[in-house]
């Protein structure tokens, strides 16, 4: 109790103090639609007519507030870029040569098209050059060197078993549709996709030069090898799992489950020891993997390789290779409509491949140390919160309470940007060969990867370059990283009231949180171990309560036909229901002792706390994301990720004094609490 005692003191003196004064705003009332009841329909009177007035733009696939700050985001690092580019003085290896030389090459769109699909030339001769499968192998050593791994990649993972150290890790990745349903499912939509896949494949080659015939004959090729890859693979769902991916294995092993395969060549060739520490992610993968070794053409494993190459650097190459990789992932499959402009696909290809020289430009510009110290606070009390609500649990048992509460003490927050830079400096880079730079800043992301292989865990990594406006859980390190780019309006925004910054960053810090206490982060213990922590009766009542938020979602449909995957979903939507309760009790702690704040146009702080999380939530989306989504990402769409957490929470329906039998009010024995 000592320690929460000080973590109170702390709390009340936060800065977010002084956020109760009348000049301080509360909620977007032009956001709300008021024709609607928010007991009926929550999301649409949160944020309906700020959606309404405010369609998709064409390159986009979600539109709502919190996109909106991301794009405006790319200005800034435009500038920083546009800039750095005009700098002729910068030195060779400095960032901002690289950063400038890399934007600069990248905006030179009639050079790049002017080089047509020649760039691919000197890779698709080194796979023709392979006289037999050890020869085509070794090209595929050096693709993984380049991001392109196929069928399997090996990076470097914290072990699940011994949490300080790196191991290298084997995965599978076989296809290139988003998900092994795509390829397997019988559905009328997955056989839609697999034809346009087909016909994608075939146009693409043809647009490198290749006869239609041809390209036709490779796209069969590359489909049948895809399919029994995809086959072979665990589906997103039972990946959730992170026990089904473990295994540990030796050099001998994997070469006898492997062996036709030269693992020792590899090996040499990473520059990693043979006696390294390993986990084999699919077995049921490695063997296909084996079998399409032995049973698979040279000529057909070239056209597959050549396939991945020309797929992996598509938007690299000239405007038609690019539009038409477009139009099949992004158009197609995603929903956009047009392509963004040059610039900002410029300035999202810097910050994928060196993201951290741009970074350190983008917060040293706009993220003030004021805004790094409040987010510490608030995280701090967000997780005092959380250790009050896991102590009151009536269903967990003292012994497990404690190994919780061990988990929530060495919590590591992590805010803004990395402590320390990764080193650039040795990234040749080049103005006039954009294509070069990419496989450049590919090789730069591989090995600072591989280096952290058979050594301990840096704990200072950052899994999210500072101006992504977004934020991540890591179980395995027990952290929660919040990137320079989320602290911004709307979710993070200094001249608002405090229900309105619990409301929104104060629910993503508490998602957060719960992460390290949902299906997966359950499983790991304080140190990062996947170990068995909880007692057997704990885990049966906590499995219980995941299994009803799964089976709420499961009933949540985005058209006739297709609902959300509940397993899929389940760590997030946990995540959303846990942050929504521990951010509000954070709320209602920090309102202790002081007078209550005034109703602001004529809402309670508690109705203000709630709008905020749906006006910074909400967003509008295209149905062809909505498919894709709930195929192939863990995330509800934006409306169930308002309306299902707080349909559970007493606390929302006693601020808007709902029925009992309202929509947004769930049955009592249907409710769900897990946190
Ligand atoms: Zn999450």
């Amino acid at each position: 109790m000592r320690s929460l005692r000080a973590l109170l003191t702390v709390f009340l003196l936060s800065p977010f103090l002084f956020a109760q004064t009348a000049t301080l705003h509360g909620i977007d009332l032009s956001d709300l639609d008021r024709k609607v009841d928010p007991c009926n329909d929550f999301y649409e009177f949160a944020n309906g007519t700020w959606r309404a007035n405010n369609p998709i733009p064409a390159s986009m696939v979600h539109w709502s507030k919190r996109w909106q700050a991301g794009e405006t985001s790319k200005d800034k690092l435009k500038d920083i870029l546009e800039a750095t580019a005009q700098d002729k003085t910068a030195a060779t290896g400095s960032t901002e040569q690289i950063i400038g030389d890399y934007y600069g090459a990248c905006i030179d769109e009639s050079r790049v098209n002017a080089r047509g699909a020649d760039p691919l030339k000197p890779w698709f001769a080194k796979i023709d050059a392979a006289h037999d499968m050890a020869g085509l192998q070794q090209v595929m050593d050096g693709l993984h060197d380049i991001s392109i791994p196929v069928p399997f990649y090996l990076g470097g993972q914290q072990d699940y078993h011994k949490p300080t150290w790196v191991l290298a890790d084997i995965g599978a990745n076989g296809f290139n549709m988003p998900e092994k349903d795509y390829y397997v499912e019988p559905d009328d939509r997955f056989k839609e996709a697999r034809a346009k896949y087909v016909a994608h494949i075939t146009t693409m080659f043809t647009l490198v030069g290749w006869d239609q015939k041809s390209s036709a004959a490779a796209a069969q090729t590359v489909m049948g090898m895809e399919t029994k890859f995809a086959e072979a693979s665990l589906a997103l769902d039972e990946l959730r799992d992170p026990s089904a991916t473990d295994h540990n294995t030796t050099f001998a092993q994997l070469q006898a489950m492997v062996p036709h395969f030269d693992w020792t060549e590899f090996f040499h060739h990473k520059r990693l020891p043979l006696d390294v520490d390993m986990n084999m992610e699919q077995p049921k993968f490695m063997a296909e993997f084996d079998r399409q070794l032995q049973q698979t053409s040279l000529a057909d494993w070239k056209v597959y390789l050549k396939w991945n190459v020309l797929n992996s650097m598509a938007s690299a190459l000239s405007a038609p290779i690019e539009q038409e990789d477009f139009n099949f992932f992004s158009k197609y499959l995603g929903g956009a409509q047009e392509m963004k402009p040059r610039w900002k696909r410029c300035v999202e290809s810097t910050d994928q491949y060196l993201g951290e020289a741009l970074g350190k430009k983008y917060v040293e510009k706009y993220f003030p140390p004021e805004a790094k110290a409040r987010m510490q606070e608030m995280v701090r009390n967000l997780i005092l919160a959380m250790r009050d609500d896991i102590l009151t649990r009536p269903w967990m048992s003292d012994e497990t309470k404690e190994r919780a509460m061990a988990k929530i003490a060495t919590f590591n927050p992590k805010i803004g940007y990395p402590d320390k830079w990764k080193d650039y400096s040795k990234v040749e880079i080049h103005r006039d060969a954009f294509f070069e730079d990419n496989i450049a800043g590919r090789r730069f992301v591989v090995e600072d990867d591989l280096q952290t292989v058979g050594k301990p865990v840096d704990r200072g990594r950052w899994g999210m370059t500072p101006p992504t406006s977004d934020a991540y859980e890591n179980p395995l390190l027990n952290e929660i990283v919040f990137p320079a780019g989320i602290l911004q309006p709307p979710a993070f925004d200094m001249t608002a009231v405090d229900a309105v910054n619990y409301g929104a960053i104060g629910v993503v810090i508490g998602h957060e949180i719960s992460h390290g206490f949902d299906d997966q982060g359950a499983k790991f213990d304080y140190l990062g171990r996947l170990r068995d922590w909880w007692t057997a009766d704990d885990m049966k009542q906590f499995k219980e309560r995941g299994a009803c938020v799964a089976n709420q979602f499961e009933s949540y449909f985005i058209e006739p036909g297709i609902h959300h995957n509940g397993k899929l979903v389940l760590g997030e939507s946990i995540g959303d229901l846990g942050g929504a309760k521990i951010a509000y009790l954070a709320y209602m702690k920090s309102l202790q002792g002081k007078p209550r704040p005034a109703d602001i146009d004529g809402f309670t702080p508690e109705q203000q706390f709630f709008i905020a999380w749906g006006q910074f939530r909400g967003d509008e989306i295209r149905p062809e994301q909505q498919r894709l989504m709930v195929e192939s990402d863990p995330h509800p769409i934006a409306k169930y990720r308002v309306i299902g957490p707080l349909s559970n929470l007493p606390e929302f329906q006693r601020a808007f004094t709902c029925k009992a039998d309202s929509p947004m009010v769930r049955p009592a024995d249907k409710r769900c609490e897990v946190w």
